[in-house]
């Protein structure tokens, strides 16, 4: 029970189910737009030419070129694309890296965005965007960025691989992490937050043994839909700071480093507030958030150390300096030494708390 909250009132029209990517033209119209710019990654071209067809005249183009941190020069090409088709609107189809080129459209040109997420890492219900230029990732958060529209279909993650079902699970789960404590969290988003626990504690196991189990495969949608919105919702802490550090400066892979980093930041914080972060530890046992994940993590073999993807002892401290640099709010003060402890055992991979 909280004593006070203020509850914003967000809107994005959310259509969730199997085979509903067929409502895409219904949505677009429904928006009041006749030409629609597709865009997906290289790897996804071919479904986004398939739901081009869908569109039948209401298709202006297909933009395949959506790549990983959103990078500018690539957002140039695309708008160049976006205006010279004539479309006043883009559909998303693919998973964080697509809706971000969408997002970043969006907010340069006014376009309407219907997205299609195919992961569960979040951005479809979010008003942020992260953009990288000249090599450094900025992150900004503006209303223009929130898409109007999103369509979750059971059927496009029938086809996400093991591996990114696993991690960008991990990558939902650190959302709903930091809104549980985050100081502009509301009674609706901890409930849903609570709910995507259980939803992807018994959805991905199920997933691991058979990745085309539609009931798992609806389960672990929805819970996604739940982290997203959390993230669109509140503000978030030093997990994401720590991820951005990592996926910014060192380059290193979106969803694992989230997923490597999420049993650290959790035990962090729950030092500090063990109570916010009890439905964490109840939805994954083991007597604590961070003990839990962990095992959780190693249990649909997820990668636990950041030595997995290519981080060396030698960057910690680099790493930990940029993390301190500027602050921001967190449950937990944060100073260099506990930061570095924290990293070193994520280097490792050591379970938090013993
Ligand atoms: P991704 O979008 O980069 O996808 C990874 C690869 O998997 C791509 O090649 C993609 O085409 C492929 N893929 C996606 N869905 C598939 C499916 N169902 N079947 C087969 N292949 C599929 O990865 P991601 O983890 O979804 O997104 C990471 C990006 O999202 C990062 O740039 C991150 O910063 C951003 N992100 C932003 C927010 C936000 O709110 N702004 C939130 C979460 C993530």
């Amino acid at each position: 029970m909280m004593d006070s909250f203020t509850f914003p009132g967000l809107t994005t029209r959310v259509i969730f189910g199997a085979g509903t990517m067929a409502r895409a033209e219904e949505e677009v119209r429904r928006l009041g737009h006749d030409k629609a710019l597709v865009l997906s990654t290289p790897h996804q071209k071919a479904d986004a030419d398939k739901l081009a067809q869908s569109l039948g005249g209401l298709a202006a183009g297909v933009f395949a070129g959506a790549v990983m941190h959103t990078p500018v020069e690539v957002t140039e090409k695309a708008v160049d694309a976006f205006r010279a088709s004539g479309a006043t609107v883009v559909v998303s189809l693919g998973g964080g890296s697509t809706t971000g080129l969408g997002k970043a459209i969006a907010v340069r040109t006014g376009a309407d965005q219907v997205v299609i997420p195919t992961t569960y890492a979040g951005s479809e219900m979010t008003d942020i965007l992260g953009e990288t230029a000249a090599g450094e990732k900025t992150t900004r958060r503006s209303p223009d960025i929130r898409p109007e529209t999103v369509i979750y279909d059971v059927d496009l993650t029938l086809s996400l691989p093991v591996g990114l079902t696993v991690t960008s699970a991990m990558n939902a789960i650190a959302h709903a992490m930091e809104a549980f404590y985050a100081p502009d969290r509301n009674p609706v988003i901890v409930l849903m937050c609570r709910d995507a626990m259980a939803a992807f504690r018994d959805g991905i196991p199920r997933l691991i043994d058979n990745p085309q189990e539609r009931a798992a495969r609806t389960q672990a949608l929805y819970a996604a839909w739940c982290c997203s919105t959390a993230l669109g919702y509140v503000s978030m802490a030093l997990h994401h700071k720590l991820a951005h550090v990592f996926g910014g400066s060192f380059d290193t892979p979106h969803a694992e480093t989230h997923a490597i980093l999420l049993p650290y930041t959790t035990a962090f914080n729950e030092a500090a507030v063990p109570d916010l972060l009890r439905p964490m530890a109840e939805a994954f046992g083991g007597g604590s958030a961070g003990g839990g994940l962990w095992d959780f993590a190693r249990s649909v073999g997820s990668p636990l150390s950041l030595k997995e993807i290519g981080i060396r002892q030698a960057d910690l401290d680099r790493a930990a300096a940029i993390a301190v640099r500027n602050a921001y709010a967190n449950p937990r003060p944060i100073d260099l030494g506990s930061i570095r402890e924290l990293l070193q055992a994520a280097f490792e991979g050591r379970r938090p708390g013993g």
